[in-house]
């Protein structure tokens, strides 16, 4: 029980990577709320396991501003606080830089930067009062390595590590912690499209030999949440199995 009894938000809750977030949390005795458009399958299950007064979903495009600001006052007045902060949630929209519409670019940049302003600007002055908390923004290896066909995904994901380090500096002094998680390939949707052979030539340029699964990310998470991590700030820790050393 690593976080027993502490508040944390959750964006992109719904599936994949931030689904088992949500369920180590919940396992390690926190309070969590999620944002996501849907519920998807899985949060109405845990909910059922956990009792809904431990897990609450919120129906919001974390790409709008406003209705990130709502939701987020409405959590502040559900739980009274927040202690942890996960921007999970992210989007692709790949192609080559010369076919990219202004429309990909812009939707990457607001779902996965944008989100990331949105709520973390809402919940500093919080935070900051109750002096403590901590915020974990997921990037990706993508923002710090780049990759062909996906200018958009890397630049908003090199943005949230400029982010991190930036508001780490703005808000240590109070105790509050901010950190990034760098995954590598990590077993999701998102990356159930590639096929066959994409899948076997990314598998030979990770030292490890093997694409990650999602608890891998939940597990540092926690960690990072957690008092464990509690002189970590502005860092960014990549969990690729090797992938960007
Ligand atoms: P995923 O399986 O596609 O899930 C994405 C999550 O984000 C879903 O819960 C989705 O919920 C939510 N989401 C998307 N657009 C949203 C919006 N506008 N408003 C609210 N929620 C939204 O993706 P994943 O693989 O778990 O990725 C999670 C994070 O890890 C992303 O930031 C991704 O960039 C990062 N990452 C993933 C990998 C990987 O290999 N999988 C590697 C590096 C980094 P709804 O659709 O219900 O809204």
């Amino acid at each position: 029980m690593l976080i027993d009894g502490k508040v944390a938000l959750v964006t992109g809750g719904s599936r994949g990577i931030g689904r088992q977030i949500v369920e180590t949390f919940l396992e390690n005795g926190a309070v969590v709320h999620s944002f996501s458009r849907s519920a998807g399958d899985d949060l109405p299950r845990m909910q059922e396991t956990y009792g809904s007064d431990r897990l609450i979903h919120h129906a919001v495009d974390v790409g709008d501003e406003e209705a990130v600001s709502a939701a987020v006052t409405r959590v502040l007045e559900q739980s009274g606080r927040v202690d942890i902060l996960v921007n999970n949630a992210g989007i692709t929209r790949d192609g080559l830089i010369m076919r990219m519409s202004t429309e990909d670019w812009r939707s990457v940049m607001d779902v996965n930067l944008g989100s990331a302003f949105y709520t973390a600007r809402a919940l500093a002055r919080p935070m900051i009062k109750q002096r403590s908390g901590a915020i974990i923004n997921i990037t990706s290896v993508v923002g710090l390595i780049g990759n062909a066909g996906q200018a958009n995904y890397a630049a908003s994901k090199a943005g949230l590590v400029g982010f991190t380090k930036s508001l780490a500096r703005e808000v240590a002094s109070r105790n509050v912690r901010v950190n990034a998680i760098a995954p590598g390939f990590i077993e999701t949707e998102m990356t159930d499209r590639l096929n066959g052979d994409q899948r076997e030539t990314l598998t030979t340029q990770i030292p490890m030999g093997r694409i990650g699964t999602a608890e891998e990310i939940a597990k540092v998470c926690v960690f990072l949440a957690s008092d464990m991590a509690s002189y970590i700030t502005g860092e960014v820790i990549t969990v690729g199995g090797g992938l960007a050393m």
